[in-house]
């Protein structure tokens, strides 16, 4: 259903450091879904998994 008000939303995407349980928020990259192991972690090398993805609204 839609909202009568109109709200642009952006696919975002939360990715989770398994071992320093490091969480990034980045845009939503065509592909991605829950539990995808994507790119290591930035500061501990350890292997990042997209634990959510969601629409966050724009405010315009
Ligand atoms: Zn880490």
């Amino acid at each position: 259903m839609f909202s009568k008000k109109e709200e642009k939303r952006a696919p975002c995407t939360v990715e989770q450091c398994e071992s320093c349980k490091k969480e990034t928020k980045r845009k939503f990259i065509e592909g991605d879904y829950i539990f995808k192991e994507t790119s290591p972690c930035v500061s501990c090398k350890g292997q990042l998994r997209i634990t959510k993805i969601f629409g966050e609204i724009i405010k315009t």
